[in-house]
């Protein structure tokens, strides 16, 4: 079996100039890298697609997932590849990937098998450079912020109250805590402080929600990096950071365009972390594809209780975007492990097991329906799969919500095997169903909202938090920050805050940890559980194996 590296590269791409014109975007609208990647123009953008309807967007999102990833973004570029198969005029839209998890364990992101962006060495390495412009952009405001307090501290800013660490796009564990300042007085003061990889910097979550270069201005301006002695907030924009952090970001807000192993157009675009922050590619790619294409497929990480909520609760509602479908992806072998199988005997099969396993599909599925999005359920075939546990995955989705179950085969043979999904989510978009809302209303307070997603999307009894926690809450709220929508930092594998509990489990309540603003994303995070924003490589890290043979990367996947 060839690996994805493998398959990617015996692929002939076409002319990025090629794949543009396929959806409207003249040679001049252009900014290429290389043959293969282009930036797409602001300018033409901004005109685009005036004289047509939207096309519909289709949220690609999961199960709770195993340690391994369910096949989401493998499914999203299969389902594209499909759509334009049977005649539709698609685009895929994905987050960029980091360079943390392609060096440690995960690998990278840009698919699997033969359903892949391309190319995908250069997408997983470096790309187009928007994440180092993050990074650069996320360091110029701690320089500037530390810079302040050495020529005087006009701000008054209480040292022990910094909010704002550095950032850098590695699995770096030694980062976590630092103390810098060090060597006498020329060097500044000596404080503690820290790294977070740079997609879990606040800016590249204002990026990602930004609408334009304008308004990641704004959105930069308004974050809070630390507090006075007197308490006040102390923004990005009291440090007259914004504008030149916005000049770092000029080149970077514009769309990366590139294609599928079978030319689909993809744009891969912006990678918030989907815990701290809500998980899914640039709002400003999103709306440009929706102006190019009929339909748009997008993915949102992990789960579909922390992924599709935010996608909905906070992208959509911010952007005022309205999905037509939603793709839950579920392979065999996660409903398995849901259902109380151990790891290494989920290869053989156990329709018991897939039976009890179900029932968080189940609740992924009438927790979606809560928002008014339509469903399809893919399930991502491997090759241990049985026709008995696909046919028992079919028959329980119809009859218990009389929806579609289609078995896809994308990674296996590209968008051919992901023909019959294509069909399904088509005519569900077609439909008209989808009479998307958010899950609560904007008015309500940020415990309440919290509770709400807690109740109705974990499944939990209720949400609990020490009285300086709740304090916090009231805090923000008294602050006007009450209107904003809460991300939940919590983690993937579980319904719950304890990621043992896996299935669909009830009797539990949620606990909050702590609650964080961030004013320039435009959210708070309800932080329920231990949230590491620096990861670590594992004891075998996939760099081990990566390398440059005959100029071309190796070990990749
Ligand atoms: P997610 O987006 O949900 O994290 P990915 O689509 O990135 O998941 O897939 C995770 C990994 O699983 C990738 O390495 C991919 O190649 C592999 N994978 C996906 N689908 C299959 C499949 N049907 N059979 C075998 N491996 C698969
Ligand atoms: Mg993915």
């Amino acid at each position: 079996m060839r690996s994805d590296i493998e398959i990617a590269r015996a692929a002939t791409l076409k002319p990025i100039a090629d794949i543009a014109a396929s959806i409207g975007v003249p040679e001049e609208a252009l900014q290429p890298y290389g043959r293969f990647i282009a930036k797409i123009e602001p300018d033409f953008l901004r005109e685009a697609g005036a004289d047509r309807r939207d096309g519909k967007l289709i949220l690609v999102t999961a199960i709770n997932p195993t340690p391994a990833g369910e096949g989401k973004t493998t499914t999203t570029v299969g389902l594209g590849d499909a759509l334009n198969r049977i005649g539709k005029k698609a685009i895929v839209c994905l987050r960029e990937p980091s360079l943390g998890p392609c060096f440690g364990m995960k690998g990278g992101a840009a698919g699997g098998g033969h359903a892949q962006v391309v190319p995908m060495d250069a997408i997983n390495l470096h790309f187009t450079g928007d994440f180092h412009a993050i990074t650069s952009a996320h360091n110029l405001l701690a320089a500037m912020l530390d810079n302040h307090i050495y020529w005087g501290n006009a701000l008054g800013i209480d040292q022990r109250r910094i909010a704002w660490k550095r950032a850098i796009d590695m699995n770096d564990r030694a980062l976590r805590e630092v103390v810098v300042g060090l060597g006498g007085p020329s060097n500044g003061f000596p404080h503690e402080d820290g790294f977070d990889i740079t997609v879990a910097s606040e800016v590249m979550a204002a990026f990602c929600l930004a609408a334009d270069i304008d308004d990641l201005e704004r959105r930069l301006g308004r974050m809070v990096v630390a507090h006075t002695y007197d308490r006040k907030p102390v923004t990005a924009a009291d440090l007259k950071a914004e504008g030149a952090m916005s000049a770092l970001l000029k080149e970077a807000i514009k769309p990366n365009l590139v294609q599928t192993l079978e030319g689909t157009p993809a744009f891969v675009h912006g990678g918030p972390f989907a815990n701290i922050a809500h998980g899914c590619n640039s709002v400003v790619a999103t709306r440009a594809a929706l102006k190019l294409a009929d339909y748009v497929v997008t993915e949102a990480g992990f789960g579909a209780d922390l992924g599709a909520e935010k996608f909905f609760d906070i992208k959509c509602r911010k952007a005022g975007l309205k999905p037509a479908a939603a793709v839950v992806v579920a392979t065999v072998r996660a409903l398995k492990m849901h259902g109380g199988v151990a790891k290494d005997a989920l290869g053989i099969e156990n329709l018991a097991a897939l039976k009890a396993g179900l029932a968080n599909l189940a609740r992924h599925i009438a927790n979606i329906h809560k928002f008014g999005v339509p469903v399809v359920v893919a399930v991502n075939r491997f090759t241990a799969d049985t026709e008995a546990e696909l046919d028992l995955v079919r028959r329980a989705v119809g009859e218990r919500f009389g929806l579609t179950a289609v078995a896809c085969d994308h990674w296996a043979r590209g968008g051919a095997g992901a023909e019959p999904l294509a069909h399904a989510v088509a005519a569900l978009a077609d439909a008209g169903e989808g009479q998307f809302q958010p899950l609560y209303p904007d008015e309500l307070g940020l415990w309440d909202k919290t509770r709400a997603i807690a109740r109705e999307i974990y499944g939990a009894d209720d949400v609990v938090a020490d009285h300086a926690v709740r304090e916090k809450f009231r805090a923000l709220d008294a602050a006007g920050y009450g209107a904003l929508p809460v991300c939940v930092a919590k983690t993937q594998y579980s319904f719950s805050d304890d990621p043992s509990r896996l299935g669909a489990p009830t009797g539990f309540t949620v606990t909050v940890k702590d609650v964080r603003l961030r004013a320039g994303a435009g959210f708070v995070v309800a932080q329920m559980g231990d949230i590491r924003t620096m990861p670590g490589l594992p004891r075998r890290p996939a760099a081990e194996r990566i390398r440059v043979v005959d100029g071309e990367i190796e070990g990749l996947f």
